[in-house]
Parts: C-alpha cells; structure tokens; sequence
C-alpha cells in the first residue's frame, strides 16, 4: 500500500499547512482598513527622522493631525514648513 500511504502524507501535510495559516492568521493583527480615497484628508506634512536625518512628505492621512511614521524605530519629528 505504497500509494495509501503517499496519499495520507500529503492530506498531513496539507492538514499542518492549514493549522499553520490559520494560527498565523489569528496571531497577526489586521491592520485597520483604510478608508476610502474620499474620505482621506489631503495633508502636506513633513517629517524627519532624528537618528538618520531621513525626511519624509506624507500627503494624504485618515486624520488631520496623523501619528508621526516611524525611521530607525522611534517616531520621526514632524517639520513645520513654511509656504
Ligand atoms: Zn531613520
């Protein structure tokens, strides 16, 4: 029964493949859904990473005043820019 047995392998290992996606699934929290294109504020903020001096343009946000992204682990510092 050579072929029984390939078969039982692989519905186990497609058994373990499931359990795993599916713990993996539960672990990882979703992300929140963004909100559609409309409801997205234009923004033209500007912020800096203090560690590695990187800046970055953020241009649309759920907020108006949105959480500072993250550089090098910690949160980057919002720039005041001038018109
Ligand atoms: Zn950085």
């Amino acid at each position: 029964m050579f072929l029984f047995k390939i078969v039982v392998a692989i519905a186990i290992a497609f058994l373990i493949i499931k359990i795993g996606v599916f713990i993996l699934k539960s672990l990882a929290t979703p992300p929140p859904e963004p909100p559609p294109p409309g409801e997205l504020r234009k923004v033209k903020l500007l912020y800096r990473c203090e560690l590695c001096g990187a800046e970055v343009r953020m241009t649309a946000a759920a907020e108006e005043n949105p959480e500072p992204p993250r550089h090098c682990m910690e949160d980057m510092e919002p720039i005041i820019e001038e018109e």
